[in-house]
Parts: structure tokens; sequence; C-alpha cells
């Protein structure tokens, strides 16, 4: 046996050493997960681990939307979910409204460059956000390996919506307010 393999045996043997991970519960999904290194989040309402989880699982969304305008529908979903169980405290809830409208309304996910401004204007602050969240982008991670994201985000999607219930009067009038606009 080398002096290396009696190090590494060491080091995997050692409990106080690499085996205790640290978790940091995300402020905006709730979920627990394993703080991963490096500077502080840089999406304002999630921790970094859960900002870091949603971009790998949304990688492979991305690097196609550019080609095909269903998976770039299905990634404006997707983002637009994330943001509605990240809302930063007393931001207003536009992602909600674009959830409404693309859920509720059959608005299609692809104007939501042409709509932000009007959904800006209009997105309601609310005054609480839901105690629970029913499917967290962790929940999404996990399922992957048996389920595909074309059937997971619409899902998830329609579980953060339906979440946000004791919302969707103010959020519902706001997306109305949009879409009469652009009339
Ligand atoms: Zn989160």
């Amino acid at each position: 046996m080398s002096d290396a393999d009696t190090r590494a045996d060491t080091a995997t043997a050692d409990p106080t050493g690499s085996a205790r991970l640290e978790t940091q519960v995300c402020p905006g999904c709730r979920a627990v997960l394993v703080a991963v290194p490096g500077p502080a989040s840089r999406v304002p309402g999630a921790s970094a681990s859960c900002a870091a989880l949603f971009e790998v699982t949304v990688r492979g969304l991305r690097e196609e939307a550019a080609q095909d305008v269903r998976t770039a529908a299905l990634l404006q979903l997707a983002t637009d979910a994330y943001a509605a169980q990240h809302l930063p405290d007393g931001e207003p809830a536009a992602a909600a409204v674009l959830l409404c409208l693309w859920l509720e309304r059959g608005t299609d996910p692809l104007r939501a460059g042409e709509l932000a401004g009007r959904v800006d204007d209009v997105a309601p602050r609310l005054p609480s956000r839901p105690a629970r969240w029913t499917t967290t982008v962790a929940d999404l991670a996990a399922d992957l390996d048996v389920v595909d994201l074309p059937a997971l985000v619409p899902s998830w999607a329609d579980a953060v919506w339906a979440d946000w219930g004791p919302a969707h009067p103010a959020v519902r009038a706001a997306a109305d307010a949009v879409l009469a606009a652009g009339r």
C-alpha cells in the first residue's frame, strides 16, 4: 500500500471530513439542498444551490431553445414557474401574472418579451406568498430520471399556480389588464 492509498483511506474514514455536507434552505421554495461553494446567489429570492440546480435542470432546454419554438415555450414556462416560486420580498408578482397568461388565458409563452413592459406596469404587490409549495425544482430534478421535462415542467407550473390560490383574483385581474391593453 502506498502512502497515497493510506491517506485516501484515512480521509474516507474521517467522520468530521467531507461526508458532512452543509445544507441551506432556499428562501423562495424552501427546498433543503447541499450548499454550493462560491458567491451568494445571483437570483434574488433563491439560495445559490437552488438557483444552480434550476440552471442544471433546464440546461438542455436552453441549448435547444434557439432552434425549436416548442422548447423555447417550455423554457419560458419553466423560467416563470421558477420565478413565481422565488419572488423577492416586496417585488411585484410579474411571474405569477405570466403564469396566469400561459396557463389560464392560453397566451403563447413566446410573447413574453413583447408583454414584459405591460406585465411590469400592472403586476400586483401581493401581501403574502404561499405557505407551502407542492413541487419544487428539487422534486423536478429528482423525477428527471423517469419523466422528461416536456411532461414535468407543465405539471410543475400548474402546481405553482395552484399554490398561489389566495392571490388568484388579483393576479387574474392583472393578466386581463395586460391582454386588454394589447387589443
Ligand atoms: Zn428555491
